[in-house]
């Protein structure tokens, strides 16, 4: 999979807010590319990957939760092109498997199950301690691909939205390295809105300088009352929002992320937030698979 030679479609929303306010609003569609690799997760792990070959590993080691795509989207990737995988599970196995660690583990990941206290203590700068053997062979990727190259990778999205000229480029933050790629271009004069979807993420400015560089200016807004209780909470009020624009527009979204996003940017333009005559544009960064582990028929999709 070359991100190079991706196509990505844009929907357009259609509602008379929208029109009364004389506002554009377009979905950049990345969650088609494919239906477990979608979204950001290609962008972030393509320069971990292509690194990993020039240096002749064999081996891909990264860590998430049971319900994380990156770690689906790494098994996926790895077994794409010839690699091992490990992936370092958050948390001791539970008695049931969750869907997306069966899917990692159908792919050939091999998984290894941390307490959280072992989880937390491992990161890019320290992981190469914890290996005694075959360390020439193995690439580490930081949790979410968080890191330099997911930065370098998730810029690709911005160069694949901003021939749009929009003024608004929105997007739901978990880590923040896709925010980060958002902001790569410093002479971009399109306004980023981050939409984090963890309960008092209030270090974000600070991922965005170590992996931008202090000097940077960020042109960025944070909209951080969307969390709906924290990562993969939910409610009702967000379920039922997910069946309208699904209804309305045909856009599937995940609850843990875009479903968020897309209600705080729907929430913001009912306020009039955005200046009459806006375009924005919404990455859908994917994450459909999340849905699974929703009970069926909880959404019309
Ligand atoms: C991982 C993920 C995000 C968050 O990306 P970060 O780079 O960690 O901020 C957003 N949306 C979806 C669907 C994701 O899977």
């Amino acid at each position: 999979m070359d991100i190079k030679l991706l196509n990505i479609k844009f929907d357009s929303v259609k509602h008379k807010v929208l029109t009364n306010l004389s506002l554009e609003w377009l979905v950049a569609r990345f969650d088609l590319i494919h239906p477990i690799v979608s979204g950001n997760k290609l962008f972030k792990l393509y320069y971990y990957v292509q690194d990993a070959l020039a240096k002749e590993k064999t081996t891909l080691v990264t860590m998430g939760g049971a319900y994380s795509n990156h770690l689906a989207a790494t098994a996926y990737y790895a077994r794409e092109h010839g690699l091992k995988c490990i992936g370092l599970v958050r948390g001791e196995k539970a008695q049931y498997i969750s869907h997306t660690l069966q899917y990692c583990a159908d792919l050939g990941m091999q998984l290894v199950y941390l307490s959280r206290t072992a989880y937390t203590q491992i990161n890019e700068g320290n992981f190469h301690q914890f290996i005694t053997f075959c360390r020439e062979k193995i690439c580490f990727i930081p949790e979410g691909g968080n890191g330099q190259k997911g930065t370098k990778g998730a810029s690709k999205i911005m160069d694949a939205v901003s021939f749009l000229n929009p003024d608004f480029v929105t997007v739901a933050v978990g880590t923040g390295c896709t925010l980060s790629g958002l902001l790569y271009d410093k002479t971009s004069q399109t306004k980023i809105i981050a939409v984090p979807v963890l309960k008092g993420f209030h270090d974000l400015e600070k991922n965005m300088t170590d992996l931008l560089g202090s000097k940077n200016q960020l042109h960025f807004e944070v909209f951080n009352e969307y969390h709906f209780g924290g990562y993969a909470k939910k409610n009702e009020i967000l379920l039922q929002f997910m069946n309208t624009f699904y209804n309305e527009n045909n856009i599937p979204t995940d609850f843990v992320y875009t479903a968020k996003m897309m209600y705080a940017i729907w929430d913001k333009i009912n306020e009039g937030y955005f200046p009459k005559g806006s375009k924005i544009v919404s990455i859908h960064t994917g994450g459909l698979q999340g849905n699974l582990s929703l009970p069926t028929g909880t959404l019309v999709f």
